[in-house]
């Protein structure tokens, strides 16, 4: 992660917080005052250890981490999902860590963000596990509800490590796990994509880092994980279970309370003067890492339907997971309509998805509106779907977790194009 803030320095400015302020509330409150910054909390109360928050926070962060530009952001995550790289660079803890004891989670500044949280949590910690029967790796990222000094509630969707931790209970053990934080964000990005369950997403982000990436072999538990500020060892313990939430997700909304595995930790490895990467839960940093990776399957599930399919976007203020953008070569009257179902189809969880002709910035939240507002008619542009699966974070689903999707199919009519000419863009 230092490489990468190196190369923020000179493109974006950093906010240094010298001001004292505690990991309950004060911290996420200042977060939340620099949605779009990157910021570090220089002065914790509770911890000598300094906060970071905002290193992916923007689409150009982003971009910058992937070497690319934002227009290119969805191609290069699937040019990196359909080539995984492994890693033959391993090197020791003892080698890469400036202090190593036993964990005490007293000592890390741990943010404890809203009023109605079920505690203090870790946002930005990637768990590395193992497959208990082929040893395949498996890296993503969970929120952990702080129990103890080394007690760990993890929320764990039904998903690889999932399927790891149920194997691991049939066969009555705990499962080794390692949680790194603060990372680089190109590896953060490939551990929210969903790849097949027999690849690796640290290969994944060993493409985003073009082959050079470097593991640390862990101390007590058989585990490599990525280059990080700070890393834990332990294991998820068999049939236990711990209240997990209340939890802000993407939408600003709180999740529910359920009953959910728990870890215990031994080890804990410090670089010098670390970085603790706190995720400020529905700032645009959740957002992006989350709703990004779904961009490409959008993506492909309309170049199927269009072949002249331009770019697809998961727009922030959609929450990068409610709302998408899609900007199409239209070539037929009815593609726009064709693209709307297509893109609805991809993603469960989308409910609002636009199409624009390729002369709109779909990453231009007001150019996109500029489309809506003079290339739409509601009675021939608007397709309502009512009842459709939807996502469970959305505030509107019904019970039974159907929502109301629709389409806006905002391109220009075919046989009336120059009327709809954009004087400005032509010369
Ligand atoms: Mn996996």
């Amino acid at each position: 992660m230092r490489n990468f803030l190196n190369m923020l320095e000179n493109k974006f400015n950093i906010i240094n917080v010298n001001q004292e302020l505690s990991t309950k509330f004060e911290a996420a409150k200042t977060l939340r005052s620099h949605p779009k910054d990157l910021i570090i909390l220089k002065n914790m109360k509770e911890s000598p250890i300094r906060v970071i928050s905002g290193i992916c926070n923007t689409r150009e962060k982003i971009a910058i981490a992937l070497s690319c530009e934002v227009s290119e952001i969805t191609f290069k995550i699937i040019e990196a999902m359909e080539n995984p790289m492994p890693i033959s660079n391993i090197e020791s803890v003892s080698e890469n860590f400036h202090q190593s004891r036993n964990v005490d989670l007293n000592e890390l500044p741990i943010l404890h963000h809203y009023k109605k949280d079920g505690g203090a949590y870790i946002t930005a910690g990637v768990i590395i596990a193992k497959d208990p029967d082929t040893g395949v790796r498996n890296a993503s990222i969970h929120r952990m509800l702080v129990l103890g000094k080394d007690r760990l509630a993890v929320r764990i969707v039904p998903r690889h490590l999932y399927t790891y931790y149920k194997r691991a209970e049939e066969l009555g053990k705990p499962l080794d796990i390692a949680i790194a934080i603060g990372i680089h964000p190109a590896t953060l990005l490939a551990t929210t994509t969903s790849i097949p369950f027999n690849a690796d997403e640290l290969e994944v982000a060993n493409h985003f880092h073009k082959g050079e990436m470097k593991l640390i072999k862990c101390e007590t538990v058989d585990l490599e994980v990525p280059e990080c500020e700070i890393l834990l060892e332990g294991h998820l313990i068999p049939f236990e279970r711990a209240k997990e939430g209340p939890f802000v997700d993407l939408t600003d909304t709180y999740d529910v309370i359920r009953d959910e595995p728990v870890i215990e930790l031994k080890r804990m490895h410090l670089k010098e003067d670390p970085l603790y990467h706190a995720i400020l839960p529905a700032g645009f940093e959740h957002r992006l890492l989350q709703g990004l990776p779904q961009e490409p399957r959008i993506y492909n599930a309309v170049l199927n339907t269009l072949p002249t399919v331009r770019n697809v976007v998961l727009t922030e203020g959609g929450c990068c997971w409610l709302h998408a953008a899609v900007s199409i070569k239209k070539q037929t009257q009815g593609d726009g309509k064709n693209v709307i179902m297509a893109a609805l189809a991809a993603h469960p969880s989308l409910k609002h998805v636009v199409v624009v002709d390729e002369d709109i910035n779909i990453f231009d939240p007001e150019d996109v509106e500029y489309a809506i507002a003079t290339r739409v008619k509601g009675d021939d542009d608007v397709l309502i779907v009512p009842k459709a699966r939807g996502s469970s974070l959305d505030p509107c689903a019904l019970p039974d977790g159907t929502t109301t999707k629709v389409g806006v199919d905002a391109t220009k009519p075919l046989n009336n194009k120059n009327k709809f000419e954009r004087v400005s863009l032509s010369e």
